[in-house]
This record gives structure tokens, C-alpha cells and sequence, in this order.
């Protein structure tokens, strides 16, 4: 298990800020929210809130899990952020700037950096300078609707910045969902869980199983989601599928 994040699909989550605005249906049972929102008091969620820069100390984890991942001899996927949104227009432009900076640094780092506000993403980056070479692009996927209206901006923005690949967090999946041509690289399915989850249908997540293999994409199966401790578990149909997109890097870590 990762040394701070279950996530399935990520070895570490990475928040270099904390705060952000509900902006669809997947955001209405925000975990991000319920922690450091309503339970410690750190933030004010919305608008109007607050967006918190993160410590030195948290800034600096970057580094160490290059390094560790340089001298295991394998890239670590590094999941950012789970506590805002990387394109979020409330957020200054200069911590952007300065956390794809610190990522670039890391070659040893698989930078995923999923998203609600997809539509954001080639503007801001090109004000920051840039997409670090070391990054992948994800979009969150509730539904078809999501799907409809951003899977095609998923991918004109992860060719036009050049990302390692597109990734879909089909999580927390609230409908059924066909997929096309525009279908991101690595597909992440999950159920929604915690108090107020919203069921998720195992017919959803079979479709997406079928049509990521149908299609040549790499399909991955969080969790069934539900209110219990155990996320309703990982497998779907008595098997897991943790599965992780292949790197040209995985041969050759930089120590
Ligand atoms: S985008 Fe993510 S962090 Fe922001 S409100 Fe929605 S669920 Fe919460």
C-alpha cells in the first residue's frame, strides 16, 4: 500500500493547496469538502472561500518520493490534487507555476492530475509555461453528460500539451456511459462511498470494462463504493483489475 494514500490507481496524493467550488453533481457528496471544510474548520469551500497554500514540508514530499522511486527502480504515480482542483480559476497562477515546476524536477513521478474543469486546462498551463513532461491529464466522468461534454476536450488537451496520457476517473459513476473515439487512455471506475453514497449500478461498470477492452483501453476498478468501511471492495465479477497504463520510463528510472 502506498505510504499516504488508498487510492487504488496512485502510490501518493500530493495537495499543494487546499479549497475549492463545487462545480457538478460528482462534487455534491465532496469528500475534500467534508474533511477540511465542515470537520476541521481549515478552509471555507466555494466561491467566495478560501484556497490555503500547503506547507514547505508537503511541498517538499516531491522530492523524497523521487528519490525513493529513482532507487526502487520504478516511476510512482502520484495522484494531484484530492483536496481542489488543479485548474481551478481561484487558485493563483503562481502556485500553479511553481507546482508543475517542482514536478518537472521529479522524472522519477508519474504526475496525474484529474480534474472537473477540464476546459481550463490548455490556457492555463500555457500561462504557466507549460504542461510538466512528467504528467498525465485526467477529467472526472459522473456521467454521460460529463462524458459528452468533455471527453473530446480531455483529448485535444492532452495532445496539445503533450501529456504521458488521458485518464478518466469515471468515479463517482451515477449513470450508465457510452464511450467513443474520444475515450481516455486509462479508464477508473468506481462507486461512490461514505455516508450519503449514491449507489452505483455493476451493469455501468461492466459496460466500461467491456468497451475500455473493445476499444484498447486500459480499464481500472476502484471500488464498488457503498456506506461500509470496505468501500464495498475491489473486485468486480470475483476479479481485480488494479491496472496501470504502461511507461516508456518504467525500463529506465532516474536515480
Ligand atoms: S472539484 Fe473535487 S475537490 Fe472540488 S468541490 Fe468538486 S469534488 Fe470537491
Amino acid at each position: 500500500m502506498a505510504e499516504n494514500t488508498k487510492i487504488e490507481w496512485a502510490d501518493h496524493t500530493w495537495n499543494p493547496w487546499i479549497g475549492c467550488t463545487k462545480v457538478g453533481s460528482p462534487c455534491d457528496n465532496c469528500y475534500a469538502e467534508a474533511l477540511m471544510d465542515t470537520r476541521y474548520g481549515r478552509v471555507v469551500w466555494g466561491n467566495d472561500g478560501d484556497r490555503v497554500r500547503t506547507s514547505d514540508s508537503t511541498w517538499a514530499q516531491l522530492r523524497k518520493w523521487n528519490r525513493l522511486a529513482g532507487e526502487a527502480g520504478k516511476p510512482a504515480f502520484v495522484f494531484s490534487l484530492s483536496l481542489g482542483d488543479i485548474w481551478d480559476n481561484r487558485v493563483p497562477m503562481s502556485w500553479r507555476r511553481e507546482a508543475f515546476m517542482r514536478a518537472a524536477e521529479c522524472p522519477n513521478l508519474v504526475m496525474l492530475y484529474l480534474s472537473k474543469r477540464i476546459g481550463n486546462a490548455i490556457g492555463m498551463a500555457m500561462e504557466c509555461g507549460g504542461f510538466p513532461p512528467n504528467a498525465a491529464l485526467g477529467a472526472t466522468f459522473g456521467d454521460q453528460r460529463d462524458y459528452d461534454r468533455d471527453a473530446r476536450k480531455l483529448r485535444d488537451a492532452g495532445e496539445s500539451l503533450g501529456a504521458l496520457f488521458t485518464f478518466g476517473s469515471f468515479e463517482p459513476l451515477l449513470g450508465p456511459v457510452i464511450v467513443d473515439d474520444d475515450a481516455p487512455d486509462w479508464i477508473i471506475v468506481g462507486g461512490e462511498s461514505g455516508r450519503n453514497a449514491r449507489p452505483m449500478n455493476l451493469d455501468w461498470a461492466r459496460s466500461l470494462r467491456d468497451q475500455a477492452g473493445e476499444r484498447g483501453r486500459v480499464f481500472n476498478f476502484k471500488q464498488v463504493g457503498g456506506r461500509g468501511a470496505d468501500k464495498g471492495g475491489h473486485d468486480l465479477d470475483g476479479q481485480t483489475y488494479f491496472n496501470r497504463p504502461a511507461l516508456p520510463q518504467q525500463d529506465k528510472p532516474n536515480g
